[in-house]
C-alpha cells in the first residue's frame, strides 16, 4: 500500500453518466398501471488523489414508486457534488454526515456516492466490501425472482420458468382488482413446490377492503402479504386481520420506520432497498438493526444494472443467512451489461465479488459520455 493511500485521500472529481437499461421481457409492470419498459439508470465515479475510483449506480423504479426519478437523481448529484470535493472518502460516517447537512432528504441521491465511497475504501484497504460490512456468510445466497403484473395463467407459467433458471421464491406483482388478484396468487401457489416461497406484493396498491378481501380469500394459501396498503396504518390495520407473514416495504424509510414496525410487531420480513434509505452506509445500519431486532429481510435496491447487483451482492453476502429472507440480480432482468466483475446468477444464488471494493469495472464504451463532471 502507497503512502498516499494511508494518508487520508481526497476527492478530486465526480462524474456521472446516464445509461439506458431495457428489459429481456420488454416490460415491467406493477400495481396502479405502472410500467416501466427502459430503466434510466445513474452511474457515478468519484475520483480521489490516491488514484483509486470509486464507482455507484442508482436506477429509480420509474418515477411513480418511490419519491424519486432518475433525472432527480442526477440533479440531485449535480447539486450536492461541490461539497464532497475535498472529502476524505474512506471516512464514511463524516460523508454521510456531510451529505446530510449539504441536502436534507432526498436519500436516493445520495446512494450512489455513498456507494461509490465504500468501492473507495475497499479498494484502498484492499479488502471486498462485503468483509468492510462484517464479512461473507457461506459460498452464496439465495434470489428471489419478481413476476411482472400479468394474467393469472400468464404469472403461473413464469414460475415454472423462473424456476428452470434456478430461482425457488418468487414474488408476484399484485395490488390491482382483488379478484383477479386473488386468482394471480392461487394459480402461483398451485406451481409451488415443496421448499418453495411465494410472495404477493401488492406495493401499496389496495383500499383496506379490498386488502382484506385478498387475504382472506388466502388464508389457506402459504403466501407473504408485502405492503398492501400505501400507509403504515393501513397494513398494521391489514396485519391484523391475517395469519399470512406480512411484509412492509415502501413505509420502511429509515431507522425509524424499523423500530416503529419492530415494536408493533407490524412485520415479519422487511424489504431494504440501499436507496430507499441513502447508500450502503444507512443500509448496513438497518441491517444490523434488523439482526438485533429479529427482523428478517429482504435485501436489494429500487433497480440498477451491475454496479447496483454488486452492491446488494456484498450487503446480502455479509448479512446472516437466517436473516436474509431474499436479495435480487437485477443485472439478469436487464440487457445491458455496464461494468465486469459483476456477480452472476447460479442455480438460483449470488455470491459478492472477493475482490478489493465492488469489485466491478465500468465498460465505458456502454456508458458514454458523462452527464457532468464536477471538480
Ligand atoms: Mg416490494
Amino acid at each position: 500500500m502507497t503512502a498516499s493511500a494511508k494518508s487520508h485521500p481526497r476527492i478530486t472529481q465526480i462524474s456521472a453518466w446516464r445509461v439506458e437499461l431495457p428489459l429481456h421481457e420488454g416490460s415491467y409492470k406493477w400495481s396502479g398501471g405502472n410500467q416501466v419498459t427502459v430503466f434510466d439508470s445513474t452511474v457515478v465515479a468519484v475520483e480521489t488523489d490516491a488514484g483509486v475510483t470509486g464507482y455507484g449506480e442508482v436506477c429509480p423504479l420509474g418515477p411513480a414508486y418511490l419519491p424519486a426519478y432518475a433525472a432527480g437523481a442526477r440533479a440531485g448529484i449535480k447539486e450536492l457534488a461541490p461539497a464532497l470535493i475535498g472529502q476524505d472518502p474512506t471516512a464514511l460516517g463524516a460523508l454521510n454526515r456531510r451529505m446530510d447537512q449539504a441536502m436534507r432528504g432526498h436519500p436516493y441521491v445520495k446512494s450512489a456516492l455513498d456507494m461509490a465511497c465504500w468501492d473507495i475504501t475497499g479498494k484502498i484497504a484492499g479488502l471486498p466490501v462485503a468483509t468492510l460490512l462484517g464479512g461473507a456468510h457461506g459460498d452464496s445466497f439465495r434470489l428471489y425472482r419478481a413476476i411482472s403484473q400479468e394474467s393469472a395463467k400468464q404469472m403461473a407459467g413464469r414460475v415454472g420458468d423462473y424456476r428452470k433458471e434456478g430461482y425457488s421464491k418468487f414474488q408476484l406483482k399484485v395490488g390491482g382488482d382483488p379478484d383477479t388478484d386473488i386468482e394471480r396468487i392461487k394459480a402461483c401457489a398451485e406451481k409451488l413446490k415443496p421448499g418453495d416461497v411465494l410472495i404477493a406484493d401488492a406495493n401499496t396498491g389496495w383500499l383496506m377492503h379490498q386488502a382484506t378481501r385478498v387475504v382472506d380469500a388466502v388464508k389457506d394459501v402459504d403466501v407473504y402479504i408485502e405492503q398492501p396498503c400505501p400507509s403504515y396504518e393501513e397494513c398494521r390495520a391489514i396485519r391484523e386481520r391475517t395469519q399470512r407473514p406480512f411484509i412492509l416495504d415502501e413505509v420502511i424509510d429509515g431507522v425509524g420506520m424499523v423500530l416503529r414496525a419492530a415494536q408493533d410487531r407490524a412485520a415479519d420480513v422487511v424489504n431494504l432497498k440501499i436507496s430507499k434509505v441513502g447508500g450502503l452506509t444507512k443500509a448496513r445500519q438497518i441491517r444490523d438493526l434488523c439482526q438485533s431486532l429479529g427482523l428478517a429481510m429482504i435485501i436489494e435496491d429500487t433497480w440498477g444494472g451491475d454496479i447496483v447487483t454488486a452492491a446488494i451482492a456484498h450487503l446480502a453476502h455479509s448479512t446472516a443467512p437466517e436473516f436474509l429472507f431474499a436479495a435480487t440480480d437485477f443485472n439478469s432482468y436487464v440487457t445491458r451489461p455496464i461494468a465486469v466483475g459483476a456477480p452472476k446468477r447460479r442455480e438460483g444464488t449470488l455470491a459478492a465479488s472477493a475482490a478489493s471494493g465492488l469489485g466491478v469495472v465500468p465498460l465505458m464504451d456502454a456508458l458514454g459520455e458523462p452527464v457532468l463532471r464536477i471538480g
